[in-house]
């Protein structure tokens, strides 16, 4: 089954966009089949859960964190994780600069952006992103390299309101692009899109989409 909705979601995809299948809340049973269906993105949005997969699963997957992170937990996840969607203040990104130099590695980060209506969503506005680039504790860090910007659009059926969000997620990815990564091909991504606004998020640029309830079915 898994393996069917794997093949059904590759073929909506645009070229060179990743497919990160979010299974949150699901066992590593359920992650194992996809992985056997050649899926290697996946996405958790907690610590514990995602450090707790990673030791029963294969070691070759690739894993996102996409949920808000505090940065008390960051060690638990800096030996081995692949992407950190939800910077989204320095204090965090200076302690995964300092697990990740622990660690000997360096850890790829988006910025995490406010794009939707609702209040309670994390995520930087283009003035804190700014502020961020251009401090001075930033500028020495080493062990972090920032490589896009994520968001999540509002939770509703207004279409137009979705992709004005994504667009404005992908205006803001423009603007950092020129001011401050212009030289730097690594800042590419923009993950934006879940499985009820992916095809929207890509027609807005999207390079990465976070897809859980289609894949793996809901959550509670
Ligand atoms: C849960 C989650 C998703 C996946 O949502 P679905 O609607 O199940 O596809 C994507 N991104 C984030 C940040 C999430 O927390």
């Amino acid at each position: 089954m898994i393996r069917q909705i794997l093949n059904e979601i590759h073929k909506t995809l645009k070229d060179g966009v990743t497919l990160i299948a979010v299974s949150k809340t699901k066992p590593a049973t359920l992650i194992q089949e996809a992985y056997e269906a050649g899926q290697r993105h996946f996405g958790e949005n907690k610590v514990q859960e995602m450090a707790e997969k990673a030791a029963l699963l294969p070691k070759d997957i690739h894993w996102h964190l996409i949920g808000h992170l505090q940065s008390n937990k960051v060690k638990y996840i800096a030996p081995f994780v692949h992407l950190i969607h939800s910077v989204d203040s320095l204090k965090l990104l200076s302690e995964i600069d300092k697990q990740a130099k622990k660690n000997n590695r360096v850890i790829d980060c988006l910025l995490q952006f406010h794009i939707a209506q609702e209040e309670t969503k994390f995520g930087l506005n283009l003035q804190e992103a700014h502020s961020l680039l251009t401090s001075s504790e930033f500028l020495e860090m080493k062990n972090v390299r920032i490589i896009g910007v994520m968001g999540m659009a509002s939770f509703t059926n207004d279409e137009q309101q979705v992709k004005l969000e994504f667009s404005n997620l992908n205006g803001i990815f423009s603007q950092l692009k020129n001011d401050f990564f212009s030289l730097d091909e690594n800042f590419r991504e923009r993950s934006m899109g879940m499985s009820g606004d992916y095809l929207l998020a890509m027609q807005e640029g999207s390079t990465m989409v976070r897809i859980g309830s289609t894949i793996f079915g809901g959550r509670n």
